[in-house]
């Protein structure tokens, strides 16, 4: 696993309908592995891989769907005294959006700046004042700036994203946008593996179309498009969902637990996945001896979905990664968990037929 990638495309900017640097380092590190690259008309990078061992029928198409977007902010004013007002693109919730550091991503380069709402500090606040949790709109960016150089440096448009290292710890990793560059990562590093294999078992007699989506986080609208334009008969949304093994919250409502292996999602609030193709997931990896639990997310949903219902329909499922502190800049993934994803999505794609 080449964990250096993985912390590239976290820090990468690149929110819903800005997605292009985050193409342009996964077009680069794809090199070779694909037969045919192309860019939709939405933006989201379409790569085929032809079949690698004949079958007597004609080919299966799949489609596995990992989002580059993340969470972020389009500027929509820039006030007299050159502080940023933003709209979001994408759920936050703002109890984590105080004393954020942001980088807002202009035409005339990257500037980085604080976040924080409108207000008075602790000493001067009242006791209701300190209670108050503001909207996303009462949240304004500083960038240290003259108030005249920040009106000609940045336009009603620029995009935002908060602004924090990728971190290492020795089981996991933590970004602010694991969800979802992990998916990005996990399907190259599995179709490296597929790749790399010498062996007949990583042959494939499907045609493998992996799409890097964009606007998953505004309702999957890049994966509507390429879905339609792919025409799969199976699909993959690949995924973080929620790993809440943490305190303050019941064991009912876990969702996926870290360590516990790659998530096989069977229902979400936009898909209900295909049962046999679940338990296809489900026998193989146990069979190579892949951890992997299925879950269910009674909130949220994934670019599976739009590949489901695109054409006639398709046979989908989706790929998860129990993620915890989801929607933050402390996003925590289990590095077993990535493996495995990894490793079921590399073992699972030469078994279609
Ligand atoms: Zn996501």
């Amino acid at each position: 696993m080449e964990i250096d990638l993985l912390r590239r495309l976290c820090e990468t900017p690149g929110i819903p309908g800005r997605e292009e640097r985050v193409r342009d380092l996964i077009a680069s590190e794809i090199d070779g592995l694909f037969d045919e690259v192309r860019t939709d008309p939405m933006g989201s990078l379409i790569c085929t891989r032809s079949p690698t061992s004949k079958s007597r029928r004609a080919p299966a198409r799949v489609m596995i769907a990992a989002h580059m977007d993340e969470i972020g902010f389009y500027v929509r004013h820039v006030d007299e005294h050159g502080f940023l007002w933003v709209n979001p693109a994408g759920g936050f919730d703002t109890r984590n959006l105080f004393s954020r550091r942001v980088l807002v991503c202009t035409s005339s380069g990257d500037f980085e700046g604080v976040m924080n709402p409108g207000g008075k500090p602790l000493h001067i606040a009242t006791a209701e004042e300190r209670k108050k949790v503001p909207e996303v709109e009462e949240f304004f960016i500083d960038l240290g700036l003259p108030a005249r150089t920040a009106q000609r440096k940045v336009r009603v448009g620029d995009f935002v994203v908060m602004h924090e290292p990728f971190m290492e710890q020795p089981q996991k990793v933590v970004s602010k946008a694991l969800d979802n560059r992990v998916a990005c990562f996990i399907a190259i590093e599995a179709v490296r593996k597929i790749a790399r294999s010498r062996a007949t078992a990583s042959r494939h007699s499907c045609e493998l179309v992996v799409v890097f989506t964009v606007q998953e986080e505004v309702g999957l609208r890049g994966a509507i498009t390429a879905a339609n334009s792919v025409g799969a008969d199976i699909g993959i949304g690949l995924d973080t969902t929620l790993a809440v093994d943490t305190p303050g919250v019941s064991e009912t409502q876990r969702v996926t637990k870290h360590g516990d292996g790659v998530g096989i999602m069977i229902q979400d609030s936009s898909m209900i996945a295909d049962h046999a193709l679940v338990d296809d997931l489900c026998t193989l990896a146990t069979k190579k001896k892949i951890p992997h639990q299925r879950c269910i997310l009674p909130r949220g949903g994934q670019d599976g979905a739009a590949i489901q219902r695109s054409g006639p329909g398709a046979r989908t499922a989706a790929v998860v990664c129990g993620t915890r502190y989801i929607h933050t800049v402390t996003e925590s993934i289990d590095r077993k968990d990535l493996q495995a994803a990894i490793d079921l999505l590399a073992a699972w794609a030469p078994t279609v037929k």
